[in-house]
């Protein structure tokens, strides 16, 4: 995703929240949208496990939603929802590897992560907004999703989709949970074995194509699913999740006009490897997905239409990283003191996170930086990684220790 503006960051120097002590194994998820009245109602039945002798109750995220009843076992136990969480007691303490569900119905309406409009509806990125979730992404889970869709409306969601349900069936963290429908028009074409699928008017099969295979090579990695859908939605969305893009439908007019202006479609596309593919442990390391998809995007556009476009996509990064410095918001990359997932964006894990990597490049030299991020890539596919793990990876493709570069940007 992009933040469209500049989050005003906390002093603060308290460290993040604790882990909750369980952790959801998955979401089975079905949703009756209603565009006529704007809501969607839901039933979540959520499998967890729990990290503690003696759990006596579970805390979820569940931002506004009007949680109509919770069900453990067939029977309605104590919850209390205020603040944006969720907390559900629990009939009796569940054990440290007990495994244990509950089915939550709601209702959805409109809220920061849930858009609607007359003719569309999609979410983006507050994965709490439309499913009582733990949504942080060190809990990552599994998850099955039915939509009954209203009529003559086209569904995207995140995932497989296997003729009933949108399937996510490695752990992912929730905020990659995704879905999108409306009156669009569809198309779908196949290269190299994926199929391209675009919902909304757009022409970007052919870009897309470019951009996959550009990525397949220079991360050692090809596209992992079947199918990749772009959404050209109404509004300013710009949100990855797994197989699939919301971006708006501006955007696929500027194309029209623009056709080298390629970068967000890049930037979105690469998260299918950073942020789907390798995913970061916690907030902390965001800039594992956000650094890299940004610079990515630039060295696509470079293979594209030359060394001129990078470096003054490279520059376009360290100015607006050298702005928030000016205004004494610069961090490290990693940043193990955020409280709240909104904390996290803005132009440190992107420009700061891209300018860092061309700088790295730079000085490793093009054969020694791209081996570094295969080498990378290879080990970490579907694990959650840390700015560590990044770094040994660069050290033993340069055989030398990098610390101090590291401890200058990083940590
Ligand atoms: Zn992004």
């Amino acid at each position: 995703m992009r933040f469209l503006s500049l989050l005003a960051l906390a002093t603060t120097l308290a460290a993040a929240p604790l882990s909750r002590p369980y952790t959801v194994e998955h979401y089975d998820v079905h949703l009756t949208p209603d565009l006529a009245a704007q809501r969607i109602a839901g039933e979540v039945t959520i499998r967890f496990r729990s990290q503690i002798d003696l759990l006596g109750a579970v805390e979820l995220d569940a931002g506004s939603l009007e949680i109509s009843s919770v069900l453990e076992n067939q029977r309605t136990p104590y919850f209390e929802h205020s603040g944006g969480r969720l907390i559900i007691d629990l009939a009796t303490p569940a054990h440290q590897q007990e495994v244990r569900t509950l089915t939550i119905r709601y209702v959805a309406r409109a809220a920061k992560g849930l858009v609607f409009y007359p003719d569309q509806i999609y979410t983006s990125f507050f994965t709490h907004d439309w499913l009582p979730s733990n949504d942080r992404p060190d809990d990552r889970a599994t998850l099955r999703l039915v939509i009954d869709p209203p009529p003559h409306t086209k569904v995207a969601a995140s995932g497989r989709f296997d003729g009933t349900a949108w399937l996510v069936e490695s752990a992912t963290p929730p905020f990659l949970f995704a879905f999108a429908l409306g009156d669009f028009a569809e198309s779908t074409i196949r290269v190299d074995g994926v199929t391209l699928r675009t919902l909304g008017k757009a022409n970007v099969s052919a870009p897309t194509a470019d951009v996959l295979r550009f990525f397949a090579e220079r991360t050692g990695h090809a596209y992992s699913g079947a199918t990749y859908t772009q959404v050209f939605a109404h509004g300013k969305v710009e949100q990855e999740a797994v197989g699939l893009t919301l971006l708006p439908e501006s955007y696929a007019e500027t194309l029209a006009t623009h056709p080298e202006d390629l970068w967000l479609l890049a930037h979105e596309l690469a998260h299918q490897w950073y942020a789907v593919g390798i995913q970061c442990k916690d907030w902390s390391d965001f800039w594992l997905n956000e650094g890299l998809a940004t610079f990515l995007a630039d060295a696509f556009l470079e293979h594209r239409y030359g060394k001129a476009r990078y470096e003054q996509e490279i520059q376009r990064s360290r100015a607006l990283y050298e702005a928030q410095a000016a205004q004494g918001k610069d961090r490290p990359l990693s940043y193990p003191d955020w409280q709240d997932s909104d904390q996290v964006g803005g132009a440190i894990p992107y420009h700061k996170g891209a300018w860092f990597l061309a700088e790295l490049r730079r000085q490793l030299t093009d054969e020694v930086f791209w081996a570094g991020l295969r080498l990378y890539t290879k080990d970490h596919w579907n694990t959650p990684v840390t700015s560590n793990d990044f770094e040994r990876s660069m050290d033993t493709a340069a055989h030398k220790d990098l610390s101090k570069l590291f401890q200058r940007w990083v940590f």
